[in-house]
């Protein structure tokens, strides 16, 4: 297998791949692949629904939350959540740590008026603002963060209270991979294909009365309480996807759980910045210290020839995905839930190594 580092789509659990080739052409006795079973057969419904307890209970979600399985990505929630929650004469804060919160900004200023809360621009997304420097326009329909920049290897590790405010998160690239109170948030999203499975599925976790407060005049298919309504089963959902989201989902119950795979994530990210710390400069990380994600790590060789062969040379070696975003420059090393420690490891000492013949 590669040493996956991509950013997304990004590495599979090998066990969840392996069952999956084995149930491709016969799932369960029923002589088809899941592909091919009827999206309202009670098959395809115990794989849905099985999918959706998964989650509540992995992610301790609250009786008073829906789980949604929508399609569009994560981009497609940017546009659907002020099309839902905001309204042309409200504000909404956003709070800019990336590209992505960018985008999500631009999209709602297509529905009202989004406003700044706090922006890491000017510093180019090095890090998250401190929580004493978020302000949030009182009258805000609701806020919105991304709570893991995947583009510039940021996290939150603590998030602001919002009082009254709804606060939604775009978790696109960590969700699951640590511990969360979920009651924090009013809405929780994230494209599955970083953390949960196969890019085509979009987690949804959205608390109820935000739903019943949402705007009418939208059309069917992009308004929450439709899919609420239908449990997901509105139209034909991505089947495959949604199979293989509740696969990881059980190969994550099987880890032991959010703290063994919490505990795993530090442990990988570790290594890699180890490499970095302790490199007396060879290499240095874009995000400060404190804002350092856990999920994307973004470094760069102080020489920039030597940046160009080491990349050659990773690749060589067998490293995948470890070219930086273009915006950033670089190198990244995604190091999603279903990466190993083993790949993590190989990569430290690929760059300690690296460092020795060439310095
Ligand atoms: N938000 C974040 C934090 C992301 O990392 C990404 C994709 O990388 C997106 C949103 C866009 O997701 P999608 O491609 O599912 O629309």
């Amino acid at each position: 297998r590669a040493y996956n580092f991509n950013a997304g789509p990004s590495a599979l659990p090998l066990e969840v791949l392996q069952k999956a080739q084995a149930e491709l052409v016969d799932f369960k006795g029923t002589g088809m692949s899941v592909m091919e079973l009827s999206h309202r057969s009670a098959a395809f419904e115990e794989v849905h629904n099985e999918a959706i307890a998964r989650l509540r209970k992995l992610y301790e979600i609250p009786e008073n939350y829906e789980v949604l399985f929508l399609q569009g990505g994560a981009s497609l929630q940017f546009s659907m959540i002020p099309m839902n929650f905001l309204k042309e004469d409200q504000k909404a804060s956003y709070i800019q740590t990336g590209a992505w919160s960018e985008k999500a900004f631009k999209e709602a200023s297509l529905f009202g008026t989004p406003v700044l809360a706090a922006s890491s621009k000017e510093n180019n997304y090095k890090n998250i603002p401190a929580l004493s420097d978020i302000q949030i326009d009182k009258e805000s329909a609701y806020v919105h963060l991304t709570s893991n920049n995947t583009i510039f290897g940021t996290q939150w590790k603590a998030f602001p209270n919002t009082g009254d405010i709804p606060l939604i998160a775009d978790m696109s690239s960590d969700i699951l991979s640590k511990k969360v109170d979920v009651s924090n948030f009013a809405m929780i999203y994230a494209g599955a294909q970083k953390n949960l499975g196969p890019s085509g599925v979009t987690v949804v976790i959205i608390r109820k009365d935000l739903l019943e407060s949402a705007n009418s005049n939208i059309p069917t298919m992009l308004k929450y309480s439709t899919h609420s309504k239908n449990n997901s089963l509105y139209n034909t959902p991505p089947t495959f996807g949604i199979y293989m989201l509740g696969e990881v989902l059980k190969w994550m119950e099987d880890q032991g759980g959010l703290e063994v795979i919490e505990q795993r994530n530090e442990e990988k990210a570790k290594y890699i910045y180890d490499a970095i710390d302790n490199s007396n400069g060879f290499y240095f990380g874009h995000a400060t210290e404190e804002s350092r994600s856990l999920m994307n790590i973004t470094f760069r060789v102080a020489d920039e020839e030597l940046e160009k062969k080491f990349l050659a040379e990773a690749k060589e070696a067998g490293f995948v995905g470890l070219n930086g975003h273009r915006s950033v420059g670089g190198c990244r090393a995604s190091a999603y839930n279903a990466v190993p420690v083993e790949t993590c490891l190989a990569l430290s000492e690929f760059m300690v190594k690296f460092q020795q013949d060439n310095q």
